[in-house]
């Protein structure tokens, strides 16, 4: 599959970009896919250039890799150059409309007055018919450059509104990088902010119950200094993988720092919370950890979990403190445990 800048039907790049994917033993995370996407649509000429050298020399083209690619190319960094360009684009395309909106005011003025010297001219009683031809010829020639001069204005306009949709775009892109977690791909500690901050509000209007979970790794610094760091950020990305993959849509998943993480579960009792915090405990601890290169096992690994549901019109961070502080019990009753509180 090789880049293209034409394709039409955005369902065929997708599953163009999911096959690629595929076909090279990468996991479709939101900066994987926004890599491929990005190649086959040509998107960004070097990084569709790098990529194809990547492919074609058979070098291997692995996660480290394309999330170096995507953070050179595509990342916040890339992006804000990106939105600088289109904002400057876009200033200049606008005094370039209002250029050509004062020279269309000129040449209006202009044709108005060809136009009343001609209809005066006509009106004259003794205008003989050679002298009415002329000035018919004459309307006509004006009335041509009328239409050119408001063509050329069209497409000025046209340029103004293709730069509007690019940076419409480009910030589209920017805003979910802003707010996506570049490890993992799941949603940053500024998400969480925000998404807690939007389901208590969802929460205090209509009463429906609203449970959070605080999730950290147990031992991590010692599997960290046992087998490397980046041995412990491939682990960090499997655990993403088991939370995202053991909840639905309308829950949020966060990275709340670290070897942390946070789930939000809106419409969610205590008791059910339990039961689902249960369940991602389990599989997390069933997960074998195991490098994807040297098939070595790196063993179990297990987290500990604090609990606790929203109480009506108590502020956020009573909220999540109660949370860190049954996540702090699930680590003193010995780990691999979920706290109610
Ligand atoms: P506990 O069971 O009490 O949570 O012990 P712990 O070792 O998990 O906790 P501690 O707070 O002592 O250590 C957390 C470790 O997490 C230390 C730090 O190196 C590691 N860590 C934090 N962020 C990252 C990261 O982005 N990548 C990697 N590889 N490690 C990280
Ligand atoms: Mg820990
Ligand atoms: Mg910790």
């Amino acid at each position: 599959m090789t880049a293209t800048t034409k394709i039409a039907n955005p369902r065929d790049v997708a599953h163009n970009v999911m096959a690629l994917i595929n076909e090279l033993n990468l996991q479709p995370t939101p900066q994987v896919y926004h890599v491929f996407y990005s190649y086959l649509t040509n998107e960004v000429p070097e990084l569709s250039q790098l990529i194809k050298v990547l492919i074609r020399n058979t070098q291997e083209l692995d996660e480290e890799t394309v999330f170096r690619i995507y953070h050179k190319y595509l990342g916040t960094h890339a992006m804000q150059q990106h939105l600088n360009q289109g904002v400057e684009g876009l200033q200049a395309a606008v005094e370039r409309v209002e250029e050509a909106v004062h020279s269309v005011m000129r040449d209006t003025e202009q044709f108005c007055t060809e136009f009343d010297t001609a209809s005066q001219r006509l009106l004259l009683d003794d205008i003989t018919l050679e002298d009415a031809r002329t000035v018919s010829r004459s309307l006509s020639d004006t009335s041509n450059k009328a239409r050119g001069c408001y063509g050329d204005f069209n497409g000025n306009l046209e340029e103004y509104h293709s730069e509007v949709r690019r940076v419409r775009t480009e910030l589209e892109m920017v805003r979910r990088d802003a707010m996506t977690d570049t490890l993992t791909g799941i949603a940053n500690r500024k998400n969480f902010d925000t998404s807690l901050r939007d389901a208590v509000t969802t929460t205090m209007e209509s009463g429906a119950p609203l449970s959070l979970l605080m999730i950290d790794i147990d031992h991590f610094k010692d599997f960290n200094d046992n087998f490397g760091h980046r041995a412990g950020d491939g682990v960090l990305k499997a655990v993403a993988r088991v939370l995202v993959s053991s909840t639905k849509g309308a829950d949020t998943v966060a990275r709340y720092g670290g070897e942390e993480f946070a789930v939000i579960l809106p419409d969610t009792a205590k008791e059910n919370a339990e039961k689902l915090a249960n369940k991602l405990r389990e599989n997390v601890a069933n997960q074998r950890i195991i490098n994807k290169k040297t098939g070595k096992d790196f063993g179990k690994l297990t987290v500990s979990i604090g609990l606790t549901a929203y109480h009506l019109g108590e502020n956020i961070l009573e909220f999540v403190d109660r949370a860190d502080q049954a996540l702090y019990l699930a680590k003193q009753e010995g780990r691999n445990a979920c706290i109610v509180q």
